[in-house]
């Protein structure tokens, strides 16, 4: 299941030359910083356009694609091919379910797919047309955070679908896409507990995406979105950037497999912190309240005084 055919990729001679033409160009940059192939580990809540995403970007139904939650419950993964690069994309389902991670598919997205591989590019999904950030966003970051460690968003790219929109209350659209990125970014730190003075925690890059077919084109008969961005060359744009934004991918070893968190190593120090605390500082003060205990002159109506 893991290791599935690498198929030619196809579905970009179905784009407009424009648009086939910028995707070369990125991937021409990748190609000169001798990167040959990217994996894109997709996640977010259900039903947020991730396989629809996905589809958008190779430009075919790879994947299915579902209102009613009909597609299918497990990770797949589909990799394609074109000019000497590759494009592995693991795609997922919701990683939360009834309230509580669902580990056992963390791990099977860890060992089937990605063990002795980078995740080079985390795409985290969820909608702009959405107004509030729920519960539920902040526990799926905490999944991956757990799961890849907190330096796996140093390669995120946060996409948000459904951008072809009127927002509300007469809000500009750059106002508004931009308020809904930072509420959501605000998430993604405060989930990933990422300190405030972590610059480029603010700088994780928002890119917009209407997979629904109902966008304005431009005069190269590209798909744009409201603000005047041809976003499938955009958003391949930015997957390419933060995949030479200088930061190392993660890994998936067998360490990481097996749960070992890099955040969480610190832990295993624990016990030899309560050892350096007891003997180096509780015992000592023992001590001293004993010997000053002895040399303490008690009063004379004292009865507990010993030797009276
Ligand atoms: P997933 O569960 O996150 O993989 O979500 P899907 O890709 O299966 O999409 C769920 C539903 O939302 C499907 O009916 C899609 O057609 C629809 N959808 C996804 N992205 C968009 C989008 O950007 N715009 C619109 N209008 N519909 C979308
Ligand atoms: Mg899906």
């Amino acid at each position: 299941m893991g290791s599935q055919l690498i198929r030619e990729w196809t579905g970009i001679q179905r784009f407009p030359l424009a648009t086939q033409s910028k995707l070369l160009d990125s991937l021409g940059i990748l190609k000169n910083q001798s990167v040959s192939s990217l994996t894109i580990l997709v996640v977010g809540k259900g039903g947020v356009g991730k396989s629809s995403t996905v589809n958008s970007i190779l430009g075919e139904r790879a994947l299915p694609v579902g209102a009613f939650q009909s597609e299918t419950q497990r990770p797949v993964m589909v990799s394609r091919s074109t000019a000497g690069f590759t494009l592995n994309v693991v795609d997922t389902p919701g990683l939360v379910e009834g309230g509580y991670v669902n580990g056992r598919m963390v791990e099977t997205i860890k060992s089937r797919f990605l063990l002795n591989k980078t995740v080079d590019i985390l795409l985290y999904v969820d909608r702009l047309d959405t107004y509030r950030v729920d519960s539920l966003d902040k526990q799926v970051v905490q999944a991956i955070t757990e799961s890849f460690g907190k330096d796996i968003w140093k390669r995120a790219l946060v996409v948000l679908t459904h951008a072809q929109l009127l927002p509300p209350d007469g809000l500009e659209y750059d106002v508004f896409s931009s308020k809904r990125s930072e509420a959501l970014l605000k998430v993604v730190r405060s989930g990933a507990r990422i300190k405030k003075q972590d610059a480029w925690a603010s700088g994780i890059p928002v890119a917009l995406v209407e997979n629904g077919g109902i966008c304005n084109k431009n005069d190269n008969d590209e798909q744009v979105l409201p603000s005047g961005i041809a976003w499938i060359s955009n958003v391949v744009r930015n997957i390419v950037d933060v995949a030479l934004n200088g930061n190392k991918g993660i890994l998936v070893d067998k360490k990481l497999v097996e749960g070992a968190n890099p955040d969480r190593r610190w832990k295993e120090f624990i016990p030899f912190i309560f050892a350096f605390q007891y003997f180096l500082v509780v015992k000592p003060i023992e001590r001293a309240i004993k010997k000053d205990m002895e040399m303490e002159v008690r009063p004379s109506w004292d009865a507990t005084r010993r030797g009276f």
